[in-house]
């Protein structure tokens, strides 16, 4: 397989563009504001799970709550960001590759 080949295989295998989400997704469970709830006493009996997005912006990281029935599309949108870096990281080397050959 050549470059050309071989860069629009990587482009068709990447996830699309428009379905990224740059971040980590956090499981967390919490204790409520009754002080006699069960929940702080145990550990096991605390509230959740719940989710959030975890990203870091103009060097803060934000956080931002997701409702539980969405972590399975968040999950896959976060994993297509990782996939789509690493197609445009492949991608450039072969592109860097086909530069230093002269062609
Ligand atoms: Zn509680």
């Amino acid at each position: 397989m050549n470059i050309k080949e071989r860069k629009r295989k990587i482009a068709k295998k990447a996830p699309r563009l428009t379905e990224i989400i740059r971040g980590t997704l956090i499981k967390w469970r919490q204790q409520c504001g009754k002080p006699n709830c069960k929940c702080h006493k145990l550990k096991n009996y605390r509230h959740g799970p719940y989710w959030r997005i975890s990203y870091g912006l103009n060097n803060r990281m934000h956080h931002l709550c997701v409702p539980a029935s969405s972590k399975e599309r968040i999950k896959i949108m976060i994993e297509n960001y990782n996939k789509l870096w690493k197609a445009i990281e492949k991608i450039s080397l072969l592109n860097i590759r086909h530069v230093r050959s002269g062609k």
